[in-house]
C-alpha cells in the first residue's frame, strides 16, 4: 500500500464552484483537463485515498468521465498502465457537501475539512502543526480552488485553512496542480 498511515486516510478536492473570478465574484468555471492528470498522479504517487473532481455542470462532469474511462477502460489505460492506476482514483461528484457525505459514509470519526489559498488567514494552520496533529482514524479532504480561487464563504466553512506556500519573494500565486504536489511532499516529508 503507498502512502502514509496519514495519507490513505486524506483526500483531495478540486472545486469548480464556489470559486471566484477576478473581481471576486462567486463563479463556476470549466474543468482543466491537466489538472485531472497531474493531481491524480500526485494523488497516486503520495498514496491519497481519492481526489473528487467537483463540478455542478453537467457537461463538465460528462467531459471528466469521459477522460476518466478513457485511460481505465479504454485504449488509453492499455497504453498507459501507470496513468490507468492514477486515473481510478478520481471520482466525480457535483457539490462538495456530497463529496463531504461520500467519504463520510466510510468512516466512524469525524471527516475535517481543509481549506487551501495563496492568501494569508489571521487563523490559518501551519504545515508543520497539522503534521502533528494528524490522527490516523480521522478522514481528511483538502479543498482546492480554480479560477482565481476559493470563495471566502467556502473558506469560512472549512474546519482548518492550512497556511500557504512561500515561495523565495512575495509571488505565491501557484497553479493548482504545482500547490497540490507541493503540499503532498511538506505533508509527507
Ligand atoms: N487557473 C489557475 C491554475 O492554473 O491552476 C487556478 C488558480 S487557483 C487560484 C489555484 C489554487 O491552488 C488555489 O485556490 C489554492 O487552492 C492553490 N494555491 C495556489 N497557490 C497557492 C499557495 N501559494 N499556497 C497555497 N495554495 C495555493
Amino acid at each position: 500500500l503507498l502512502g502514509t498511515d496519514f495519507t490513505n486516510n486524506l483526500h483531495l478536492a478540486l472545486i469548480h464552484s464556489p470559486v471566484v473570478n477576478k473581481n471576486g465574484k462567486a463563479i463556476g468555471s470549466a474543468l482543466t483537463t491537466i489538472d485531472l492528470h497531474d493531481i491524480a498522479r500526485a494523488a497516486m504517487t503520495f498514496g491519497v485515498k481519492k481526489f473528487y473532481v467537483v463540478t455542478p455542470f453537467e457537461d463538465q462532469q460528462t467531459l471528466a468521465h469521459k477522460i476518466i474511462e478513457h485511460w481505465t477502460d479504454g485504449i488509453g489505460g492499455e497504453v498507459n498502465p501507470d496513468r490507468k492506476d492514477a486515473l481510478e482514483l478520481v471520482k466525480v461528484a457535483s457539490t462538495f457537501e456530497d463529496v463531504c457525505i461520500d467519504i463520510g459514509n466510510e468512516y466512524t470519526n469525524k471527516l475535517i475539512t481543509i481549506g487551501t489559498s495563496a492568501k494569508e488567514y489571521g487563523n490559518s494552520t501551519s504545515i508543520e502543526k497539522f503534521k502533528e496533529e494528524l490522527d490516523k482514524e480521522t478522514p481528511y479532504v483538502m479543498a482546492f480552488g480554480t479560477a482565481w480561487g476559493l470563495s471566502e464563504g467556502f473558506i469560512d466553512n472549512c474546519d482548518m485553512i492550512l497556511e500557504p506556500i512561500k515561495g523565495n519573494g512575495d509571488f505565491n500565486h501557484l497553479s493548482v496542480r504545482s500547490a497540490v504536489s507541493i503540499y503532498m511532499d511538506r505533508i509527507c516529508n
